[in-house]
Formats: structure tokens, C-alpha cells, sequence
């Protein structure tokens, strides 16, 4: 299981506007058309492609599907794991899940809302890359890896309290969602603010050609 997670404070759900579905709706889909075309083709390979935008709190929506699909319910770790998360990748289901009623998201003016939902969907796909990809020596060096990192992700992946096994994984996905917002403005090459060691890894194994 594979999840973004956004501190949530302590905030109520509220319901979530159809505005503000089919506007979330829309954000995936057009960050989905931004990835690069063999992208694209591996993440279908892999069962990456398929995704859908809920108003449901994701531990929940998550162990509903995996039910209803035969699956055995989410072990508890698993659960607690999706706490707060906005986005995941549900790789039993072939799927990745965005709540866009979660409470991180309600106070978000549209430009915001578009920004933050269109990393979170480049975070699962760089994720899933990252997962299928990367080799048991490159999840080995997570720590390494994240002390060159830049500050802002390693920070947010410490604080977030993942597994030292899933550091690498975060970090690729943080860093692969970084590089699709810099390649939507139009910008390519290594980002000036990012370690050359981590671009490389990043290209390698994303397949990040640009
Ligand atoms: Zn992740």
C-alpha cells in the first residue's frame, strides 16, 4: 500500500461539492495526460492507469473495495498507514484512489487545489514506478538517499513516519511529482535545488529522459 499523506489537523470532514468532484476529476485527468507517453505505458502495465476521486476517507474506502473485490481485509498496520493520507495506489486493485474531500483540501482556493491534487497524482505514479522498479539495494540506501534529499521532502517523509524500507519509494515519488510540475511549466534538466546523485537515481528509475 502506497499512500501520499498530508497533515490534516483536526478539521471535520464536510461533504464534498460536485463542483469540486468533477473539478478533481478533470486535475487527474490532465495530470495523467501530462506524463510522458512511455510513462504512461508502463504504469499501465504495471496497474497503475486506473484511478478515481472519492469524498470518503481513504483507510475506509480502501479496506471497502478490497472487500468487495474478494481481497482480505486491511491488516491494521495498513489502516493506520492511510490515517491521513490524500492519495494511494492500491496495487491489489490495480488502482489509485484520490479523496478529494479530505479535510487537508476543503480550505484550498482552486489554484491551490489544482496544484496540490495534481502532485498528489504524480506522487502514486512516481510511487508505483518507484515500487516496481527500483532494486533491493536502492530501497537499502533509503536513509542515505533522503540525507541528500532536499530538506523539504526529507523532512516531510521523516515527519510523515514511514518505515525506513519505504524511504526510497517516498523520496522518488516526491521527487518524480517535483519534476512533472517543473515539466508542465515547460522546464527541463536537473532542477538547480536538487543533488545531482538524486537526479540520477530519479531518471534511473523512473526512466526520467528529459
Ligand atoms: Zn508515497
Amino acid at each position: 500500500m502506497t499512500a501520499s499523506r498530508e497533515a490534516s489537523g483536526r478539521k471535520e470532514r464536510q461533504p464534498l461539492e460536485d463542483r469540486r468532484h468533477t473539478r478533481a476529476a478533470r486535475i487527474i485527468g490532465l495530470a495523467w495526460a501530462d506524463l510522458p507517453a512511455e510513462h504512461r505505458l508502463l504504469l499501465e502495465n504495471i496497474g497503475a492507469a486506473r484511478w478515481r476521486v472519492v469524498d470518503q476517507a481513504l483507510a475506509d474506502c480502501v479496506d471497502d473495495l478490497l472487500r468487495s473485490a474478494g481481497h482480505a481485509p486491511m491488516a491494521p498496520a495498513d489502516r493506520l498507514g492511510l490515517v491521513d493520507a490524500v492519495g494511494v495506489w492500491v496495487e491489489e486493485l490495480r488502482l489509485v484512489l484520490v479523496d478529494a474531500g479530505h479535510p487537508a483540501l476543503v480550505d484550498l482556493d482552486d489554484q491551490s487545489f489544482e496544484m496540490m491534487l495534481a502532485r498528489i497524482a504524480w506522487h502514486e505514479w512516481g510511487h508505483a514506478l518507484s515500487v516496481v522498479r527500483a532494486e533491493a539495494d536502492d530501497v537499502a540506501d533509503g536513509e542515505r538517499l533522503l540525507a541528500l534529499a532536499p530538506r523539504g521532502v526529507s523532512e516531510r517523509i521523516r515527519r510523515a513516519g514511514y518505515r525506513r524500507s519505504q524511504f526510497t519509494h517516498e523520496l522518488v515519488a516526491d521527487i518524480y511529482a517535483l519534476l512533472m510540475s517543473r515539466r508542465r511549466r515547460g522546464e527541463t534538466g536537473r532542477p538547480p535545488w536538487l543533488d545531482d546523485h538524486i537526479y540520477q537515481f530519479v531518471r534511473r528509475i523512473s526512466t526520467w529522459n528529459d
